[in-house]
């Protein structure tokens, strides 16, 4: 029997205790699972970093923390976690991000808002291009920015992606590092941005960067808040250099009622809505890497913590 805390708000536990132990059930994992365990008993923590859990050490025999999140920002310079730390890559949350991100490609795509909001009911005729003729940059070609590149390259659009290292995506034009991001943003009619928050990513869209994307162009964030610089946006969306920006995720959450973003005309803001956790298919990533843990085989998913991500 091992012991598994669930560590998150109280109120995801009625999503998340039923589709847990179903899938703990299936792999005949025998289980305490439960919101409050003594520390030195536990032996898996299933985590979310907005939990009242901030220090590790008192977990003594803990094997791993297993993040309910995509995202690890707020847990990897805990300096209190030795443990191995694995992130979410959850099929059902992949699912979300691709439509939420096909969905506001598609509205740029087509120039939807024309005709969604057209007060002086004028017959305006702007045939747009074919997706073949539009390049989307996806930025981050990890487990999101993949599942988003490759349908929208079923759609017919010309796809890029720029991640750290290189990859081979087939028919996706994979550019990467340093020397690949001028290109990127050069190429960038659509811009989506699926990358971690790490050091190396803070203010990656900034004045300099913004500037070498296409005038015109869009943006889409559902990564992270802190890989823009918002006034630097702001002044590329006044200049016309970015015609519209789709924002999901921002520096302080929720977007605090005064800033410029919710009032600018060529803003979309969002909830931070773009992709959840979705708790029957996470409860299966969660239980394969328990799984593993006790049969001492590798665990997926683990974050770098030197690269933050
Ligand atoms: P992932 O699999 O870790 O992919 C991250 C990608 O970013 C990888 O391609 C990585 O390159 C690239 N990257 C990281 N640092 C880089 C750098 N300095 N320069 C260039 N590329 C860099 O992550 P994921 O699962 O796709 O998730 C991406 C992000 O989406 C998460 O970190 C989270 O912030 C965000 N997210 C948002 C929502 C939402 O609802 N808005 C939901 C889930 C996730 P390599 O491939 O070379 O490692």
């Amino acid at each position: 029997m091992i012991n598994i805390l669930f560590a998150a708000k109280p109120e995801r536990w009625p999503t998340y205790e039923a589709p847990l132990r179903a899938a703990l059930k299936a792999a005949n994992i025998e289980a305490q699972l439960a919101q409050d365990i003594a520390p030195d008993q536990v032996d898996y923590i299933v985590y979310a970093p907005n939990s009242d859990l901030q220090d590790f050490m008192p977990y003594t025999r803990a094997k791993a923390v297993l993040n309910l999140w995509a995202g690890v920002e707020q847990i990897t310079g805990n300096e209190t976690l030795k443990i191995p730390l694995a992130r979410m890559v959850d099929p059902g949350l992949t699912k979300g991000m691709v439509e939420w991100v096909t969905g506001h490609v598609m509205r740029y795509h087509l120039g939807m808002d024309a005709h969604i909001v057209n007060p002086s009911h004028e017959w305006k005729i702007k045939t747009p291009p074919l997706a073949q003729e539009r390049e989307v940059v996806i930025f981050g070609l990890g487990a999101l920015g993949t599942a988003c590149a490759k349908v929208l390259l079923g759609l017919g659009f010309r796809v890029t992606g720029w991640s750290r290292s290189a990859k081979d995506v087939a028919g996706v034009t994979c550019l990467h590092g340093d020397e690949g991001f001028g290109e990127a943003l050069r190429r960038a009619e659509i811009a989506v941005t699926l990358l971690p928050d790490t050091p190396a990513t803070t203010d990656i869209f900034n004045a300099k960067t913004l500037g070498q994307m296409p005038h015109g162009s869009f943006l889409i964030n559902p990564g992270r808040g802190p890989l823009i610089d918002d006034d630097a946006l702001i002044a590329a969306l006044d200049s016309g250099r970015i015609a519209h920006a789709t924002l999901d995720v921002f520096r302080t959450e929720p977007l605090p009622k005064e800033h410029p973003f919710w009032a600018h005309p060529q803003v979309t803001v969002t909830p931070h809505i773009a992709a959840e956790t979705r708790a029957s298919t996470a409860s299966e990533v969660i239980v394969e890497n328990i799984k593993r843990g006790e049969q001492g085989a590798p665990f997926i998913n683990l974050v770098d913590r030197t690269l933050g991500y």
